[in-house]
């Protein structure tokens, strides 16, 4: 999965092989079976549809936008390997369902908690864990609501 970037302007993401920078945005790493036509995430966690021959697996980038199809208010920190270095509670974490099928969690951003509801168009980006040594910001996935 080298030929996806891992890091764009000053954000490096925390782990590789999960989302990257497109000239569309940041979108998720995903993979489709194409025998069975099930899509799954990580594109390294490979699922099928019962009796599938598991032939021709190949990666695919979701799309940048989604629907968010549930959602929860956390009030603890993130066990974990999560790692910020500010108290963020409470945050809100998504379920958002993607065009292609697959639904996804993350992170959400710039919404206020009273005017979450299902149904909402959100898109892909990214929230900032903490600056490493080198000044970079280290990301990783998250989603924006876009009609709050
Ligand atoms: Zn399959």
């Amino acid at each position: 999965m080298e030929k996806y970037l891992t890091e764009k302007g000053n954000e490096v993401a925390a782990l590789p092989d999960l989302f990257t920078w497109t000239e569309d945005g940041v979108r998720l790493i995903s993979a489709k079976c194409n025998s069975c036509g099930t899509y799954f995430f990580p594109a390294y966690h490979a699922q099928h549809r019962p009796g599938c021959s598991r032939d021709g697996v190949e990666e695919v980038l979701l799309s940048k936008k989604g629907k968010l199809a549930s959602y929860t208010v956390q009030y603890y920190m993130p066990p974990p390997p999560f790692k910020t270095e500010k108290d963020i509670t409470p945050y809100p974490i998504g379920l958002v369902e993607f065009p292609e099928g697959i639904q996804v969690v993350g992170i959400m951003v710039g919404c206020e908690l009273e005017k979450l509801c299902a149904g909402l168009e959100v898109e892909t980006t990214t929230f900032t864990l903490y600056r490493n040594e080198e000044g970079k910001d280290v990301v990783t996935w998250a989603y924006r609501v876009l009609e709050n």
